[in-house]
């Protein structure tokens, strides 16, 4: 049977942005040493978000709602520390794969309990921000490589990641604000 409240599958690769910026969010190519306060710095805006409950609702039935973004966030963050501190123990390391999709599936992010997420964004928020703090300054060249054999390097992974939990956050204020 076919899902309608499926949610389309992610095809883009936002890689990109590492090097271009997001014309869509405002996002340009930061300088990694900053990462950590700009992930701090959008913890407030996660959790006001968060303290609505129609947070939980979707805007259109084929749109996250706010909590599947904060949900998405949150393991980004998990990943994003994983990556880093590979990147930075072994020599170009094979990342493994990570399917947004199917971990959405796996996690439900839909049913989250949304004040316990909300925490637990905060925190995971919080301790990306302490491994991005931690890179050693010679360090943010050092390299890694997606399953599709993309080259990362900690700086560009850095863009990878803090463009992600940006421009989400704008993708559930204005979700947020659709149901409100
Ligand atoms: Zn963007």
């Amino acid at each position: 049977m076919t899902n309608l409240n499926a949610i389309p599958k992610e095809t883009k690769d936002w890689s990109f942005v590492a090097d271009e910026g997001c014309s869509e969010c405002g996002y340009s190519p930061h300088f990694g040493q900053e990462t950590g306060s700009r992930l701090r710095h959008t913890a407030t805006a996660w959790r006001e978000l968060l303290s609505h409950p129609q947070a939980s609702q979707r805007p259109v039935a084929h749109v996250w709602s706010p909590l599947e973004y904060a949900a998405h966030v949150r393991d980004m963050c998990r990943l994003a520390c994983e990556r880093v501190r590979l990147m930075l123990a072994e020599s170009v390391p094979t990342f493994s794969n990570w399917d947004q999709d199917e971990q959405a599936e796996i996690n439900d992010y839909l049913n989250s309990d949304r004040l316990a997420l909300s925490a637990d964004l905060e925190s995971h928020l919080e301790l990306a921000a302490r491994v991005f703090d931690q890179v050693p300054s010679s360090s943010w060249e050092r390299a890694g490589l997606r399953g599709d054999g993309k080259e990362f390097t900690v700086q560009s992974f850095s863009c990878f990641v803090l463009h992600e939990v940006e421009h989400h956050l704008q993708d559930a204020s204005e979700g947020l604000r659709k149901v409100l």
